[in-house]
């Protein structure tokens, strides 16, 4: 745990670091980066055994969803370090002629990164990799929740980077309260929206821009014209992985009630092939966070009949995977996060009635359509505002480099990913640079009939 004491001189240290310019050339980030990746390949079982202790996650899960997720996103960054970093060419307008435009990117400064527990690695290093390839020096918060991990991290990271240009700071409530009260160029923070307002209001004070990368009730409408069995297993893949323990996971399902029960029979037959007839014992699922958790799902699994599942067990933390019916949209259920291996379905008569439903409430973090009619599929994406869509799947859109990730309204603000992740935490400096050999006299006063001529003619 930081010592609370030491949290304002860490800040400070950073910054002076920043000051100093050791984070400015291509060579310093370059090497920062490939530390990352090699702290991330040497300690590969470390890693896995962590992300066990605080989720049961699978090893393959953690594999593919945080640590080569870490590993392919920074090594995109080292590939293209040169390429981001490249002032741009932009036109440059008849009246500041003759004269060359650029944006130059520039670094932010101090940069503060705060992650939650679910993917403990991704969420924290993507962003604060994305910082260092910026040329900020970076402060690490991740989430005590997922202390094992946290606790891995503050011993391996002070081992592989640069400790005067990177920090981490471990700790909970106080620890990130104090960081909160420092000056920061940038915060980026991902979370629940509750935290989200504490961030953004702390930001204000300074007039420092965040990001948010909240979540909410991400919804599936599965149109009477879809794939039932495709779409079925794919929304039990996007909603179970992680024990529903995923920003983007499918919320709930919107379903024609012409296919409602074909589609409850192929989720059987997905979980059933997915994790065995006892999920309890299959290598491929992970358990909940926290008893806090633990009694917040079985709560709201009372929300509805399950279908499917129903099981839980409080010593290891473990609920099936569930789907729920007879789901009333007054229930606690439909009015929260649920964050958890349960799945409200809830019957339409129709998309439209279903498109409704979503534009209705707040902009969710992710929407996924299951349609083989392109019309639905297209009224979906035109009547519905979402942070990102997968169509026909799930999850899948934010694991593109070139798809921004992030929300829109009450799911956030802001996107990374691929060069997006640079970018925000840098400044594109516009510089129009002007020769001295040409000096044309018509901008200057006097202005005469002739020049207010000339200039209606070229503005
Ligand atoms: P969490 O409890 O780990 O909190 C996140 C961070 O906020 C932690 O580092 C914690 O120390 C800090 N924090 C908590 N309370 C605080 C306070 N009062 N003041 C200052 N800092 C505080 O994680 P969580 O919020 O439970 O995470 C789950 C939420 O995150 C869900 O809503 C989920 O959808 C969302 N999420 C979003 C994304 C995304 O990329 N958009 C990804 C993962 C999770």
């Amino acid at each position: 745990m930081t010592n609370l004491n030491n949290i304002a001189d860490i800040v400070s240290s950073l910054r002076t670091s920043y000051n100093s310019g050791k984070t400015r050339p291509l060579a310093w980030r370059k090497q920062q980066l490939e530390a990352l990746v090699r702290m991330m390949e040497d300690n590969e079982a470390a890693f896995s055994a962590a992300l066990k202790a605080d989720l049961g996650k699978p090893d393959v899960e953690g594999f593919i969803t945080d640590i080569a997720f870490v590993t392919s996103e920074v090594k995109a960054m080292i590939k293209n370090l040169k390429k981001w970093n490249k002032p741009q060419r932009v036109p440059t307008p008849i009246v500041a002629m003759p004269a060359k435009s650029q944006l130059i990117p520039e670094p932010l400064g101090v940069v503060l990164v705060i992650a939650p527990w679910n993917y403990p690695i991704q969420l924290l290093l993507v962003p604060a990799a994305g910082a260092i390839a910026a040329g900020n020096t970076v402060v690490m918060k991740p989430s005590e929740v997922s202390a094992e991990t946290s606790a891995l991290l503050a011993q391996l990271v002070p081992k592989y980077l640069d400790t005067s240009a990177v920090a981490l700071v471990e700790g909970s409530v106080p620890e990130t309260t104090a960081l909160l009260d420092q000056h920061f160029n940038h915060i980026f923070y991902t979370g629940n929206g509750t935290v989200g307002r504490i961030v953004m209001a702390a930001a204000a004070k300074n007039l420092t821009p965040v990001t948010l990368e909240l979540g909410g009730k991400s919804p599936v409408i599965v149109d009477a014209s879809a794939n039932i069995r495709v779409a079925a297993r794919r929304v039990a893949w996007g909603k179970f992985i992680n024990a529903g323990q995923t920003c983007v996971a499918p919320d709930y399902v919107l379903v024609d009630k012409t296919v409602e029960q074909p589609f409850i029979e192929q989720l059987k037959i997905a979980l059933n092939d997915f994790y065995g007839s006892d999920p309890h014992v299959s290598d491929s699922y992970a358990r909940i966070v926290s008893d806090r958790h633990f009694s917040r799902l079985t709560g709201l699994m009372k929300s509805g009949t399950a279908v499917i599942g129903g099981e839980s067990n409080a010593t290891d933390k473990y609920i099936s995977p569930t789907v729920l019916t007879d789901v009333s949209l007054d229930s606690p259920i439909m009015h929260e996060e649920i964050f958890g291996p349960l799945l409200p379905i809830i019957t339409v008569s129709n998309s439209d009635e279903a498109i409704r439903y979503v534009a209705n409430h707040d902009h969710p973090l992710a929407l996924y359509v299951f349609a083989e009619k392109q019309t639905v599929i297209n009224d979906v994406l035109s009547r519905t505002t979402a942070g990102g869509v997968t169509v026909n799947g799930t999850i899948l859109h934010l694991t593109s480099p070139h798809l921004p990730f992030g929300g829109v309204g009450e799911s956030g603000m802001g996107g990374y990913h691929g060069i997006s992740g640079v970018r925000l935490f840098q400044h594109m400096k516009p510089v129009l640079s002007r020769g001295t050999k040409l000096d044309p006299s018509i901008a200057y006063p006097p202005y005469t009939a002739r020049k207010a001529k000339i200039f209606r003619k070229i503005l």
